[in-house]
Parts: C-alpha cells; structure tokens; sequence
C-alpha cells in the first residue's frame, strides 16, 4: 500500500511501560483484524509519541501476513479533503463505497474531525458498515475518546466501544534503547555517554528525540570525526536548551542532597550528623573541581565556613576516593549527572 510507510513497523516500535497496553493491543488486533473485541482500537496520547507508527505497524504487519487483506491509512485531515472534493466532483457513491470495501482502516488524528459535522456523518455511516461487517477500524487521536471536544456525541460513543489506549512518554531507558535502535539502524556508533545525554536531556517527546538523533549522525558524517560529549552539546544546542548554563554550587548542592536523600537546607546547616557531613563534603569538593568559586565562596555557601574547612573536606573526600570503593562510585555516580546536565 503507498500509503504506508514501511519503515513503521513493530520491529522498529521499542517496547516500553509507556507503549506497554497499546503495542499488545495492536499486535492483537494485527493478528486478528475484526475478529478481537479492540474494535476499533483507538490510540491516543501527545504529539511525538509514536501513535501513527504504532498505527500503521498494525496496517504493515496485517500486509505481511495477509496480503489478500484491503488495507487503507488515511489522515484525517485527508479524509476531509477527500470529502469535500468528492461533493463538488459528484463523487460521493465512489468516496463512500471506496472507504466501505476495505477490510481494514486506519484514521489517523480524529480530532482533526472537530467542526466538521458534515465529515462525521459520512464516516459514522462507514464506520457502521465496516463495523457490523466485522471488519477492523483503528484510530488515532491527541486525546482520550472522554475528552475528544467538537465531535458528534454519537460517534463518540462508537470510538468508546472497543478499546482505548494510550500512550505516554518513555522513560530514560526506553529513549536509550530508541536512540540505539536509530543509531544502529544508520550504522554509526556514539558513544554511550552521548546517547546518555540526548536520552536524558530530551524528555518530552519521541520525535524531538530522533530529530537530535538524526541531526548528530548527519553532523558526524559530514565532519567525518567522532562525535565526543563536548561535541554533541555544542552540535544540540537548537535541541536543548540550557546546553551551555554553567555549573552553580546550588545545582551541586540540589544533585547531592536528592543522591543521598538528605533536605537540601541541611548541608548549610551546623549539623554533625555522618550523612550530613557526607553530603556537606562532596558539594564542597564538587564545587572546588566544577565551579570556578574560591575556597573561601565555597566555605561561606555551605553555612558561613571558612577556607581551611573546604580544604579539609576536599582533602577526605579524596581520601576516601582512594580508600572506599562504594563512596568513590558515589561520587563517580554523581558527577556524571553533573556532566549530563
Ligand atoms: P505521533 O503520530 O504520535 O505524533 P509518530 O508516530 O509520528 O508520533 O512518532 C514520531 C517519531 O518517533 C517517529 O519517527 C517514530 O518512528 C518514532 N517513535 C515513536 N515511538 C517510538 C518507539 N516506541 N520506538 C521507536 N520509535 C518510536
Ligand atoms: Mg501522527
């Protein structure tokens, strides 16, 4: 079918807690188009989050095993337009007849149906004919069938009868294993400090993540050099904002209290308490090697102490470095966030 993309496919869906429902769902639903209870199967969730490549994987993946099968994806938008087109040619049997011999239909971003009143009533009546001929409607939307405003009550309660699930945004393992999956799939190697970066710098949504992936492989091809850390940020700055914001001693403070669990206001505090003073140390240290402050601005930050304190407090931390193999992961640990921010 030209109208899907074959490169949307459930091989190339990672699997995540964020995708977990609607990707069984779909694969379900693939298997047996019509013949499961997700009828229609609506998917929903935020720009970005892989709610058209899910979709059309199930339209792929349904052409792969049954190729006999009528498989149609349209937008929409599209839909709409063909409509309105097929009023002012006079082609409104063919339109209507064209969407009710297909087995399977895909309609991308049904919100887009908002206003359009006459559109809905031309697919309330497709939908009902495919529906009671057991055949397969997916559908996509931004948002839940509950909160879909502008759409005609009874439609509505069609796009409620099968099942709905949504999709959310992946969490830092699942944007890694996307940004591997991409990186592999160009033939390119970053390193994982990098890709750590992007998948933890980019946050809200899957697109903007391979757009950052896609623009560091075409820069890496193009300089024909190995991309390191120092360079990818420089490379991303259109992507993340923030890149070049300098290291302050409150952020070292915040990364080191939420490391150890400890209120942030303590470490300022004249508490002797271990994991205090623990805390207290490393921001001292951290700030020594990662901020351009003085001995003596970094005493007096971190509770009104002087110089020889920070020294004394470099001084152990490097210490037990040596000696203490957990503290020095502690502290590798947190340094490394450090750098990823
Ligand atoms: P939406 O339709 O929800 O706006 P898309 O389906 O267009 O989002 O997805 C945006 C991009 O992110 C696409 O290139 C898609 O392949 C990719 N993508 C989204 N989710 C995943 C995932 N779980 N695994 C791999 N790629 C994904
Ligand atoms: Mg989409």
């Amino acid at each position: 079918d030209p109208q899907l993309n074959t490169n949307y496919t459930f091989e190339n869906y990672i699997e995540g807690d964020c995708n977990r429902l609607a990707r069984s769902a779909g694969y379900a639903v693939a298997a047996k188009p019509g013949g499961t209870s997700f009828n229609p199967l609506m998917i929903y969730g935020g720009v970005g989050l892989g709610k058209t490549h899910l979709a059309q994987a199930i339209g792929n993946e349904i052409k792969r095993n049954m190729p006999d099968k009528l498989v149609i994806y349209v937008s929409c938008e599209k839909f709409c337009q063909q409509f309105v087109d097929s009023l002012k040619n006079n082609t409104i049997n063919d339109f209507v007849n064209f969407y009710q011999a297909m087995d399977v239909i895909i309609m991308d971003d049904v919100h887009n149906f908002a206003g359009k009143e006459k559109t809905q009533d031309i697919f309330f009546h497709i939908f009902n004919h495919l529906h009671q001929s057991g055949k397969q409607v997916i559908l996509t939307s931004d948002k839940a069938p509950k909160d879909l405003a502008g759409l005609e009550e009874r439609l509505l309660s069609r796009f409620k009868w099968g099942l709905s699930a949504d999709l959310q945004i992946p969490d830092l393992e699942t944007r890694i294993a996307i940004l591997k999956k991409k990186m592999y799939a160009d033939g390119i190697e970053l390193p994982g400090e990098v890709i750590e970066y992007v998948a933890h710098n980019i946050d809200n949504n899957v697109r903007e993540l391979e757009g950052a992936m896609v623009s560091l492989l075409a820069q890496s091809t193009l300089n024909k050099k190995d991309i390191d850390l120092a360079l990818a940020k420089q490379m991303l700055k259109n992507f993340i904002k923030n890149t070049s914001k300098e290291i302050s001693m409150e952020y070292i403070q915040k990364l080191v209290c939420e490391y150890f669990e400890v209120p942030v206001d303590m470490v300022k505090s004249q508490t002797r308490k271990r994991e205090i003073v623990q805390a207290r140390q490393i921001s001292m240290y951290l700030s020594k090697s990662h901020t351009k402050s003085s001995l003596k601005t970094i005493g007096a930050f971190f509770g009104g102490r002087d110089h020889s304190t920070v020294i004394y407090a470099c001084q152990t931390v490097e210490d037990l470095i040596e000696t203490d193999k957990k503290f020095k992961a502690y502290v590798n640990d947190i340094q490394k966030k450090l750098k990823m921010s």
